[in-house]
């Protein structure tokens, strides 16, 4: 019997390996990065193994007598290489997530194999998604046959030899759309050929491509570089040339050119015969991102985004791991890209909160970026208008190259930003909900005169639906979740409530189920109401929606966006997928419309936040050729967040908020761990809490780590679960990671607290 182990990962929210013999007849062939069947209780499992050792060779260890044997090994290659793979375990170590768990996001679920049905041999796998074909026509004669064939018969049958010689110049086995590029297929041709015994019909393996939807061919003038870009490139060119991880932070304000340095990177790392991964927080900017480097590599790009179907994403993984596609757009999971000569690594808008994943494995990307570029030694580029206080803080210490693009590309400054004082503004429009002003008079004059120049408009509002709350004007009653503690978000277009948490939704009530009144009242607005009192105002405008309802669906983006680029839409309303990295030339003025209430929110990068979204969302407007306005509506005109986005003054901003975060000991001084206890039951996750609350301090003889709470979350209640946070503070993270995987450990086996369950959220950007 053999004495070799595997030590393989199962997907199941375990920490621990699960160890197996491996076959004799498999010794050779299992390494780790395989994917392997495994018995596990009475049934079969898909694991990874991470490691492989002699049982013998280790003397601390009992010879294991009852392990079980692997099953089989459905892939003959490793899935994932030796660097992804201590990635993975640095993520599952670092972000206390399962490890079985963490190398699920790694691998594409297509590619999970499962038992052949058509075949009787019980060691077959296919993988659970089908590969796409695609009919083809092969030779149906050997290759010099054919060869002599078309020498005698070219006179006489031209096209039937054209056809032939195109297939010849594919290997013998060509698709139509390889054979006809133009379209037109001679179907009675190729028929007779066939009769003929020059061809067969024959089928080949095609990849699916996600970005036919955006291939539509665009032209781009070439660009001459600013001395500032050209300076940057520079810095960056050297760093390439000498290799090894070096970080950079590229600071450029909006407008400034950050993706044409990005692009000129990455073309010259694929002159070195490197590959190149770039990370976007929005698949929006996918986008305008794959068309123009789409513009420079044709089809040796690949992407990877949520938005793809299971057959394109394992597709995608596929080219990439053959190595078809050298460079990989992407949002955070391209991080993973299976690519095997990684130079360089761009995270573009490295600021973003969508880098940080809310479910297992709670990864940020960008730090995950940092991470496998340091593993992998190569240069990795983080790019913002508006750096996280993290990383530009990093840059103060040295621990990155700071870059800088102080000034636009484009003819004009950075847009004039106008801030509105709501207090003052009497010219209030919506007087039917006597409390609520939706758009000042101010505001409103611009668009129409943006309107009345032929010139676009974009309107900010980070709320979608029609309103976030109805509201009985006799009673207060007020329709809430049944499962979480928020308001219901009442939806015009079809007539729902929907809560934006769990996905609850129901028919909105007519009059109100508490009083005898008729009509609720629609408090507050989100996008929906938005547009409809716009297209009410400016009826002969043509206005567009863009947030996470009218995009749902597979290339909507796409199409709201090339309705702006073609001058379509006189208007566009949307949430902040409208404020990240768009580049719309003909968009002059920008109008924010509520951003009050996420000063208010109870998280330390609330301001933050609000300066960020600002300065982003200002920065569409003036790219083309007229310089840009933005109007931003608030009853705290003196905030400071605004009169630093006014005055686009990042590093002032950086000065006041870092100071802040100092006196507060927050990041980055200090990392954070955030503990949600959650549970039906609410004295017993209460009292759960507090025993995990204990057990971490007990964990705990050391001031470099403070513990918090346990305290009521600020989403009390959600999907039917109350919620109690812990919260750390740590100026060593090692000392606060360790005590909470220990009394996590102490924690589990408790038979008090069957039913609840602990999420571990480590450097947390959400606090709610
Ligand atoms: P950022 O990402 O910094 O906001 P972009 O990279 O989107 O800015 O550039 C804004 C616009 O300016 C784009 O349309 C781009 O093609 C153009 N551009 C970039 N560099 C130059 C340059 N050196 N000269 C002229 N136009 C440029
Ligand atoms: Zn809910």
């Amino acid at each position: 019997m053999s004495n070799h182990l595997a030590h393989v990962a199962l997907n199941i929210p375990k920490e621990n390996l699960f160890t197996y013999l491996i076959p004799s007849e498999l010794e050779e062939s299992v390494k780790p990065g395989h994917l392997v069947c495994v018995p596990l209780k009475k049934r079969e499992e898909i694991g990874l193994v991470i490691d492989v050792n002699d049982a013998a060779m280790s003397e601390d260890m009992e010879y294991p007598v009852d392990l079980k044997e692997i099953l089989a090994l459905p892939y003959p290659y490793p899935v994932i290489d030796a660097t992804l793979l201590r990635l993975a375990r640095w993520i599952s170590d670092y972000y206390l997530s399962p490890i079985g768990v963490t190398i699920r996001a790694l691998i594409p679920t297509g590619l999970l194999p499962e038992r052949s049905h058509r075949s009787p041999s019980p060691n077959i796998f296919d993988p659970r998604v089908k590969e796409r074909q695609i009919t083809c026509f092969g030779l149906a004669m050997a290759e010099d046959e054919i060869l002599r064939h078309i020498a005698s018969a070219e006179k006489k049958t031209p096209r039937q030899c054209a056809i032939l010689k195109s297939i010849l110049a594919k290997d013998g086995n060509a698709s139509i759309t390889e054979i006809f590029p133009d379209g037109r297929v001679p179907y009675a041709l190729l028929k007779r050929m066939i009769d003929n015994g020059l061809l067969i019909q024959t089928r080949k393996r095609a990849f699916r491509d996600p970005s036919v939807l955006y291939n539509k061919p665009k032209i781009y003038k070439q660009i001459s570089l600013t001395p500032e870009q050209e300076s940057a490139l520079s810095h960056l060119y050297s760093a390439l040339d000498q290799g090894g991880f070096v970080p950079f932070l590229l600071h450029g304000v909006t407008g400034s050119g950050k993706t044409e340095v990005y692009l000129r990177l990455i073309l010259r790392a694929l002159e070195k015969n490197l590959q190149a991964i770039i990370i976007v927080p929005e698949i929006s900017i996918t986008h305008q991102l794959i068309d123009r480097f789409r513009y420079y590599l044709n089809d040796r790009i690949a992407i990877l985004h949520s938005h793809l179907s299971e057959g394109e994403r394992l597709d995608e993984w596929l080219r990439i791991k053959q190595g078809l596609a050298d460079v990989v757009i992407g949002a955070r999971s391209a991080v993973f890209a299976p690519l095997s000569r990684l130079g360089v690594i761009v995270c573009d808008e490295e600021h973003d909160t969508s880098y940080k994943q809310e479910s297992l494995p709670r990864y940020h990307g960008r730090d995950v970026a940092i991470m496998r570029a340091q593993m992998t030694s190569c240069l990795i580029c983080l790019g913002s208008a508006t750096p996280s206080l993290e990383s530009y803080y990093n840059t103060e210490i040295k621990k990155y190259h700071l870059l800088n693009l102080p000034k636009r590309v484009t003819p004009h400054p950075p847009p004039l930003v106008q801030i509105i004082d709501m207090k003052e503004e009497s010219g209030l429009i919506n007087r039917e909900e006597d409390i609520q002003i939706t758009f000042t008079k101010r505001l409103l004059d611009v668009l129409d005169e943006t309107l009345k120049q032929g010139r676009q408009t974009l309107l900010f509002k980070n709320r979608r639906g029609y309103s976030p709350f109805l509201l009985c004007p006799k009673c207060g009653y007020v329709p809430k979740c049944p499962n979480c503690s928020v308001s219901l978000t009442y939806h015009a277009t079809d007539h729902h409530i929907r809560c934006h948490y769990c996905d609850y939704q129901n028919v909105s009530p007519q009059g109100c189920p508490h009083c005898a009144e008729v009509s609720l009242k629609y408090m507050g607005h989100g996008t929906q109401k938005v547009e409809q009192e716009i297209k009410k105002i400016f009826p002969n405008a043509s206005v567009a929606r863009m947030d996470r309802d009218t995009t749902s669906r597979k290339g909507a983006h796409y199409e709201i966006l090339n309705g702006v680029e073609r001058g379509d839409i006189d208007i566009l309303i949307g949430t902040q997928m409208v404020t990240k990295g768009l580049d719309l030339p003909k968009v002059v003025s920008v109008g924010v419309i509520g951003i009050d209430h996420m000063l208010n929110l109870p998280d330390f990068r609330s301001t933050e936040r609000v300066f960020q979204i600002i300065t982003q969302v200002a920065g569409r407007a003036g790219r083309g050729d007229e310089s840009g306005k933005v109007f931003v509506q608030t009853y705290y005109p003196n905030h400071y967040s605004l009169s630093f986005a006014r005055n686009h003054d990042y590093k002032a901003f950086y000065n006041r908020e870092i100071g802040f975060r100092k006196r507060l000991s927050y990041p980055p001084f200090t990392r954070l761990v955030c503990l949600i206890v959650k549970g039906t039951d609410r004295k017993k996750t209460r009292k759960a809490s507090r025993f995990i609350h204990k057990a971490i301090k007990s964990n705990l003889c050391t001031n470099q780590v403070r513990v918090l709470g346990p305290a009521m979350a600020p989403l009390f209640r959600l999907r039917g679960k109350y919620r109690y946070q812990i919260m750390l503070k740590a100026l060593d993270y090692r000392l606060a990671h360790a005590a909470v995987r220990k009394a996590l450990t102490d924690f589990q086996p408790q038979k008090d607290f069957l039913g609840v369950k602990v999420d571990v959220d480590i450097d947390p950007v959400n606090m709610l």
